[in-house]
């Protein structure tokens, strides 16, 4: 307590004499609050540019072009750049957020929507926040129990909790000021993404269109956390009177009784505000189940799913939308970062939004009205459509990738892991480029009703005909991670970088200093040239980095700052060194050493069960395991692999924890409202042949020879 008083006495001085300066200098406003932490407004925002040293908001500036216009770190600086200081997370799940920094505070989130404020410059702890969110509930999460980050404005941190409440902290203390349920708990519905602010109001969405919901946007006072609008991006039951002619509208785009599982568009990650137009730019999810045909048999354009819809911030009245993809069966949310910028296409200056699609295309909407100006493709062999009519704004949908409708099996490029999903995305007015985080994948999509399905997700695919499928020899199978440079007035790429053997990059930080800083699953933080592509520079992170990392200054120095912590293999059981990594010129920081990887047997029992036993196990597994615990019981690391886990050698063991919850506080819930004790030892028995099978791959592979190449 006592450390806490002094800190905030010595913050405060600097703060108050920081604004003597500001104040006296009419292109750097400063916020009108006398709180000295959290110190954001709607003045210093529009400002963010004279603001530079500060990384105030999700995306930097309001416009979420995730460009700082510092430069002491650059092209020549940035071979001296090594680690300032770091400070650990206590969780080995998946980190997303992207630091925010504000008058020398650097505030992140961890895995279970924890918040963490440290000294910018130093890493000293200053308070900490645990919104203690039950472990229980990481069975309503479809990817993980993520946080993307927190808002700060007017002396508050604000955070979304994965069970749905929306929480204001002191900036300074961390302490409680209130706290709102979102969702209604009895729904599996989580939030992840970052809260965004402007007008005194929170924006926040949520999670959810993977298990039967009905998605909504809300705003929320500031100040006080009043609900002041909420809007609904897909049609409820029409017995029931619509919210608004939006609602009357979109309902025409339905087929069958869609309300009865929801409908989904939950808009779970990006949110715009956009200064010049006082519009709320919402990027919403996909439809559910997924596929269209099943979701609303006969009538599936499914309005507002998979779109950009604007809504006045002051009231939430609907302006315009354009909706990407219509008839969406393949789970390509709309929800990735929306970037507002000004360009100039064939000759016009316009103000437009930018978005890199999960399904592949680069899109540029006119903010006046939503009008399409211009979609092509930023990765290759997309197959799910052959281009986007401009003229309608609708995409030439490939009738074979309709499996919904053909009840054919389709191998889809991009996979429902998309082109590009939430990992941020830099846009540099100085290259003119967009750096985006892109995938080229293909995968299988068989479609399969799900109609009694009491818990977890429901998607309606079949992953074990799916597989089926794709694990055929003519297959061509692919898996490629890029940065890709996209030139978003000539529509084409301007350079890639490919990573090996299914490497992913995560989000993207663009600088003044010609860099663009990207962290990747091959365990590393590294820059590039911004305008080439060249990279100049990589340190060791010990863990893969799928966050965007955010950058500012302290003291004449410039900082990067990065969320690190996620895996792309190897053992759920040692740490994946979940931290917060900060850098700055000449830093000579080190990381502790690596801990050795536990050792791991397969031991699993002799096989057991019929051949249908194995196989009813096989889709019990599929329907309920696999979100966690991975197709084919390949999960990365991220989860526990069952194939190694002990208690498949018990079947009272496997009992104890699947039907009874054992280990219901780890996230692993009782399963005993969905599955019989039968379908229960199904699932050993798959697992177990899983193992046996991974056993004997093992033992034919040959062994590694010192100085053989492998
Ligand atoms: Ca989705």
């Amino acid at each position: 307590m006592y450390r806490l008083v002094r800190v905030a006495f010595c913050c405060g001085i600097l703060a108050l004499q920081g604004c003597a300066e500001r104040a006296s200098s009419p292109e750097r406003p400063v916020a009108t609050s006398f709180r000295h932490y959290a110190a954001v407004d709607d003045a210093r925002l529009r400002a963010a540019d004279a603001n530079a040293d500060q990384w105030m908001s999700h995306g930097r500036d309001y416009n979420e072009q995730r460009f700082s216009p510092l430069a002491r770190i650059n092209v020549d600086t940035v071979k001296t750049l090594g680690l300032a200081w770091y400070a650990d997370f206590d969780t080995r799940r998946t980190q997303e957020a992207t630091p925010i920094v504000v008058d020398g505070v650097l505030y992140a989130t961890s895995a279970w929507s924890k918040v963490f404020a440290y000294d910018a410059k130093t890493g000293k702890s200053l308070w900490n926040y645990d919104p203690k969110v039950s472990g229980e509930w990481a069975v309503n999460a479809c990817c993980d129990v993520v946080n993307r980050g927190v808002a700060a404005w007017n002396g508050k941190i604000y955070v979304g909790t994965l069970d749905g409440r929306l929480v204001a902290l002191d900036g300074g203390t961390g302490n409680v000021m209130w706290n709102v349920q979102t969702t209604d708990r009895t729904q599996a519905l989580t939030i992840t993404g970052a809260p965004r602010i402007a007008r005194g109001k929170v924006f926040i969405g949520q999670a959810g269109s993977e298990f039967e919901q009905r998605g909504y946007i809300s705003a929320y006072d500031a100040e006080t956390g009043k609900l002041d609008w909420r809007w609904y991006v897909v049609p409820g039951n029409p017995a029931n009177g619509f919210e608004n002619a939006q609602m009357e509208l979109a309902a025409k785009t339905w087929g069958g009784e869609w309300w009865k599982i929801g409908g989904g568009g939950t808009p779970w990650d990006a949110i715009t505000y956009d200064p010049a137009t006082d519009l709320v730019y919402v990027g919403t999810g996909n439809g559910g189940p997924f596929p269209a045909e099943i979701r609303s048999p006969g009538n599936n354009v499914n309005l507002y799913v998979d779109s950009i819809v604007a809504l006045r911030a002051q009231t939430g009245e609907y302006v315009w939308h354009y909706q990407m993809t219509p008839h969406d069966s393949w789970d390509y949310d709309g929800t990735q970062q929306l970037t507002v910028a000004d360009l100039t296409l064939d000759g016009i200056r316009r103000h437009v939004v930018m978005q890199a699609s999960k399904n592949g295309f680069f899109y540029i909407v006119d903010t006046a009205n939503g009008k399409l100006l211009s979609a092509q493709p930023f990765i290759e062999d997309i197959n799910w459509a052959s281009g986007i009519d401009l003229a309608t704004g609708a995409p030439r949908i490939n009738p074979q990738a309709r499996y919904d409708r053909t009840n054919q099996g389709f191998i889809v490029n991009p996979s429902p892991e998309g082109a590009h999903s939430w990992h941020p995305m830099s846009y540099s007015p100085q290259t003119g480029l967009v750096y985006i985080p892109a995938a080229r994948r293909n995968f299988p999509m068989v479609a399969e009703r799900e109609d009694d399905n009491p818990m977890g997700q429901k998607l309606s695919v079949s992953f074990a005909k799916g597989f089926a499928l794709y694990n055929r020899p003519e297959v061509h199978r692919f898996n490629d991670g890029f940065l890709v440079a996209w030139d978003p007035v000539k529509q084409r790429a301007a350079w890639s970088v490919k990573f090996a053997d299914g490497g992913r990059g995560g989000g993207t930080l663009a600088t003044a200093g010609n860099l663009v800083f990207q962290g990747n699953v091959n365990e590393e933080l590294a820059a590039y040239r911004a305008d080439t592509g060249e990279k100049l520079w990589a340190a060791p992170t010990q863990t893969g980095i799928v966050a965007g990392a955010s950058t500012f200054e302290v003291g004449g120095e410039q900082y990067v700052a990065v969320v690190a912590g996620s895996r792309s293999g190897g053992n759920y059981y040692s740490p994946n060194y979940s931290r917060v990594l900060v850098y700055k010129l000449g830093g000579t920081t080190q990381l502790p050493p690596k801990v050795a990887e536990p050792v791991r047997v397969l031991n699993p029992p002799e096989a057991f069960g019929t051949p249908e036993r194995i196989k009813h196990g096989e889709e019990t597994y599929n329907r309920f395991c696999r979100p966690c615990h991975g197709v084919q019981t390949e999960n990365r690391g991220a989860f526990p692999d069952l194939k190694y886990s002990a208690a498949l050698n018990s079947a009272e063991l496997f009992k104890t924890i699947v039907l009874d919850g054992a280990l219901a506080q780890n996230g692993m819930v009782s399963f005993a409202k969905a599955i019989s004790a039968e379908d229960a030892e199904g699932v050993r028995a798959y697992v177990v042949s899983r193992a046996i099978e991974a056993q004997q791959k093992a033992a034919l592979a040959p062994a590694a020879q010192p100085g053989a190449p492998h």
